[in-house]
C-alpha cells in the first residue's frame, strides 16, 4: 500500500468504528441507566450520554477503537456518579496543619456548626427586633460580642478579610496617601498583595523604609497633606528575620495621631487567646492593637479565631460607622448562617471554654501525652503485622499564621518498607487513603508516611482506625 491507500484505509476504519456507537435513544433504553431514568432530571442524563457519546467520538478520530456498549454505559454512570458525589464531605486531617487551608482552614465546634445549621433552615430575625417589631440592624448582637472581647467601640462584619481591608481602605482612603512599610507590602496567599489592594480601593500606596527596616522616621518623612492612614500589615505567613526594624504598634500609633492620620492594621489571624501559652510565637492579640491604639483592626474569622468564614473589621465608633455606610459594604456583607456561626464561636471565648469547645484551640491546648497515646491506640488497633511505628512529630498552625513555629507532636507512621511490602509505594498509598469516605489526608514525609494525632478530631479516630485496617486488610 502507498500512502495514500493507508490513510484511505484508516479513515475508512475510523468511520466504521464511528458507526459503532450507539443513539442517545439506544443508550436511554439500556436497563443499566434505568434507575437514572425515573430518579433524575431527563435533560441531564441526556446530555452527560451526549458528552459520553462526543468523547468516544474523539478518542476513534484521534485513532482508539470505539468503547463496547458496557463500556459506554459504565462511563455515564460515572459522571453521573461524580455529580451526584457531594465534594465537601468531612475529610480525616492527618497532616499536623492545623489552619489547613486545602481543607477549608478552622472546623468548627459543634455549637457553631448546629447555629449555622438552625439559621439556615428556618427563618431567623436576622433585621428584626423583636421586642418592638421593628426593623433591626443585623450587627447588633456581634458588635455587642465583639465589643465586650476586644473593648472596641463598634465591629462590622464582612465576608472575608480580604474583603474587609479592601473595604476599609475604600471607604476611608480613595484619593489619599496610605503610608506602608516596604517590608509589609507583601502578598498574603492567593490573589492578596496589598499594593493590589491598595489600587482596587483607589488610595495611593506610599512605600517607606526598606523591605528588611523601616523607622518611625521612615513613615514621618512621607506625611503630606494628601496623607489619610498609615497601614499596618502582619506578617501572616513569612518570616523576614535577622537584621530588621518595624517600629511597634504604638509607636505608629502616636505617630498617627499626631498628625491626624488613622492607623489601620490588618492583623490577618487576629487571634484573641494567647498562642505563647502553647509554646508558640505570640500571634498578636486584637485586644492588644487596638489597645496599642490602632484605629481599626482586621481579621478573619476562620483562622485562630475558630470561626466560620468571616472578615471582622472593630475599632472606633465613627470610623466602623463611616465604613459600613460604603456601598462596598453591602457588596460584601456576611450571611445569616455565618453572623449565627460566629456568634456561637465568641461565646466559647465569653465563656472561657474556648480551649474545650473550638476545635483548633483544642488541638493547640491538648498534652503531647495524649497524642501519643491516641497513636498508640491507633498503632495497637493495626497490629504487629503492620509496621507501623509512633514517632514524635511536629505540627503546625498554618493557614497563615505563626509561620516557622510548630507544636511538638506524635504520629503513627508507615514506613516506606511497610507499603512496599504490600507492593504500593508511599504516593499510592496516600492516594488509596484519599479515596476513602472520608477520605484521609496524611503527611508524606521522604521515606514515610505520617499520621499526626494533633489534627485528627477525636470524633474521627474511629473512622481512621478502620480505614487503616482495611487499607491494610487487617
Ligand atoms: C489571611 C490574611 C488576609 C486575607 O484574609 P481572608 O480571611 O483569607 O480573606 C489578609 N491579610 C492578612 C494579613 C492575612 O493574614
Amino acid at each position: 500500500m502507498d500512502e495514500r491507500q493507508t490513510v484511505a484505509a484508516a479513515s475508512q476504519e475510523r468511520a466504521s468504528e464511528l458507526r459503532k456507537l450507539p443513539s442517545v435513544a439506544t443508550l436511554l433504553q439500556a436497563d443499566e441507566l434505568a434507575p437514572f431514568v425515573t430518579t433524575m432530571h431527563h435533560d441531564t442524563l441526556v446530555r452527560t450520554i451526549q458528552r459520553v457519546l462526543a468523547e468516544s467520538r474523539e478518542a476513534i478520530l484521534a485513532g482508539e477503537p470505539a468503547p463496547s456498549h458496557h463500556e459506554l454505559i459504565a462511563r455515564v454512570q460515572h459522571q453521573l456518579q461524580v455529580l451526584f458525589t457531594p465534594k465537601l464531605r468531612p475529610v480525616i486531617n492527618a497532616t499536623g496543619v492545623i489552619l489547613h487551608t486545602n481543607l477549608g482552614r478552622a472546623p468548627l465546634s459543634e455549637d457553631a456548626a448546629i447555629a449555622m445549621a438552625e439559621a439556615a433552615r428556618f427563618y431567623t430575625p436576622l433585621e428584626l427586633e423583636l421586642e418592638t417589631g421593628r426593623r433591626g440592624g443585623r450587627m447588633r448582637e456581634l458588635a455587642t460580642l465583639l465589643r465586650e472581647l476586644t473593648g472596641a467601640e463598634a465591629a462590622l462584619v464582612v465576608n472575608n478579610n480580604a474583603a474587609a481591608v479592601l473595604l476599609v481602605l475604600s471607604a476611608l482612603c480613595a484619593g489619599r496617601d496610605v503610608i506602608v512599610s516596604r517590608g509589609q507590602a507583601v502578598e498574603i496567599g492567593g490573589g492578596f498583595r496589598i499594593p493590589d489592594v491598595l489600587a482596587q480601593s483607589g488610595a495611593r500606596l506610599v512605600e517607606v523604609g526598606t523591605t528588611n527596616r523601616t523607622y518611625v522616621r521612615d513613615y514621618a518623612a512621607a506625611i503630606r497633606p494628601e496623607t489619610v492612614a498609615i497601614l499596618s500589615v502582619h506578617w501572616s505567613n513569612f518570616r523576614i528575620v535577622g537584621f530588621t526594624v518595624q517600629p511597634t504598634l504604638s509607636e505608629l500609633a502616636e505617630l498617627a495621631h499626631q498628625h491626624g492620620l488613622w492607623l489601620i492594621a490588618d492583623l490577618g489571624s487576629g487571634a484573641l487567646l494567647d498562642t505563647a501559652r502553647y509554646g508558640l510565637a505570640h500571634e498578636p492579640m486584637v485586644q492588644e492593637e487596638l489597645a496599642a491604639g490602632a484605629d481599626l483592626v482586621c481579621f478573619s474569622g476562620d483562622k485562630l479565631l475558630g470561626g466560620p468564614q468571616a472578615g471582622i473589621i472593630v475599632g472606633r465608633h465613627d470610623l466602623v460607622q463611616r465604613v459600613a455606610a460604603h456601598p462596598l459594604a453591602r457588596a460584601v456583607r456576611a450571611d445569616k448562617t455565618t453572623l449565627a456561626g460566629l456568634a456561637a464561636t465568641l461565646r466559647h471565648y465569653l465563656r472561657g471554654e474556648a480551649e474545650q469547645k473550638i476545635p483548633i484551640w483544642r488541638m493547640m491546648s491538648i498534652p503531647v501525652e495524649a497524642l501519643e497515646q491516641r497513636c498508640q491506640t491507633w498503632q495497637h488497633a493495626l497490629g504487629a503485622a503492620v509496621a507501623a511505628e509512633v514517632v514524635p512529630s511536629e505540627a503546625a498552625v498554618g493557614g497563615g499564621s505563626l509561620p516557622g513555629s510548630t507544636l511538638p507532636s506524635w504520629a503513627l507512621a508507615i514506613p516506606e518498607s511497610t507499603a512496599r511490602a504490600r507492593g504500593m509505594s508511599l504516593d499510592a498509598l496516600a492516594a488509596a487513603l484519599r479515596k476513602n469516605n472520608p477520605p484521609v489526608v496524611a503527611r508524606l514525609e521522604e521515606h514515610r508516611l505520617m499520621f499526626d494525632a494533633r489534627t485528627v478530631l477525636p470524633e474521627q479516630d474511629t473512622q481512621l482506625i478502620a480505614i487503616l485496617r482495611r487499607t491494610f486488610s487487617v
